[in-house]
């Protein structure tokens, strides 16, 4: 079964936007994809519908068996339950420590403090980070901010990470090393990962699937990891 299946998707927005139009998709567990188009064509709005956050005007949206389209508001927590998410600017907690914005994920599902500590260190330390985990972001980089992220995202060995553009606010170095973490855990621990970005040279070098959205429709599926005819996004 796919982790992901999206079928004659649309979503249009009250204001008459129809931001994805008859969209279809399939994403097998343990891929890395690469989802890409120029701005405005909809890979947010697809984003957001696999957390929930939109719900589809139309057609179905199944992320690990579950019908976004038909999920209840009181049962989200079950689908967000099986994901984590890294967004461009990175929504740490400024007076939380880097242990703590790591922990606080778990312990707001109810975890025990005892069960909690190993996994933030072990997120922290594929990460990178276990060094730094009494500082505060505003102690960190942008880079490190980031990873703070990556390990938040992923304490709870989530099915799938979501990432919409997390390299946008940081320098090609530093970008490099963003998305390198995040193949080693798609690699070591089999995470599906979705990766909206711009990035061109990155999407160039790691020779993922690449999905290209335009006008809200996949127009380009497979393309063996590269830009190529698409220059202009
Ligand atoms: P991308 O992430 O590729 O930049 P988006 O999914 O954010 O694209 O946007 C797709 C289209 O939907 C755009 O025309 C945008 O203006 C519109 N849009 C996005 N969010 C909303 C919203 N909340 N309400 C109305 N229109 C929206």
């Amino acid at each position: 079964m796919n982790l992901i299946e999206v079928k004659n998707c649309y979503k249009i927005y009250n204001n008459g936007v129809t931001a994805v139009a008859d969209l279809n998709l399939s994403i097998k567990k343990g891929e890395f994809i690469f989802l890409i188009g120029a701005s405005g064509s909809g890979k947010s709005t697809l984003i957001k519908m696999l957390y929930r956050e939109e719900k589809p005007t139309k057609g179905s949206v199944i992320v690990g068996g579950i019908n976004v389209a038909k999920l209840r508001n009181s049962k989200v927590y079950k689908l967000r339950r099986k994901l984590g998410i890294v967004f461009q600017d990175f929504k740490l907690l400024p007076k939380l420590t880097v242990y703590e914005n790591v922990a606080f994920a778990l312990e707001s599902i109810g975890m025990n403090s005892k069960d909690i500590r190993p996994k933030v260190l072990k997120a922290l330390e594929n990460v990178g980070l276990k060094e730094k985990i009494r500082s505060f972001p505003n102690q960190l980089s942008g880079g490190e901010q980031q990873r703070v992220c990556i390990a938040r995202a992923i304490v709870n060995d989530p099915k799938l990470l979501i990432c919409d553009e997390p390299t946008g606010n940081l320098d090609p170095i530093i970008s490099k090393e963003i998305v390198n973490i995040l193949d080693k855990i798609n690699q070591e621990s089999g995470t599906t990962i979705i990766m909206a970005t711009h990035d061109k040279e990155i999407v160039n070098k790691m020779k993922k699937r690449v999905i290209l959205i335009e006008n809200g429709v996949v127009t380009d599926d497979n393309m063996k990891g590269s830009y190529k005819d698409h220059e202009n996004h």
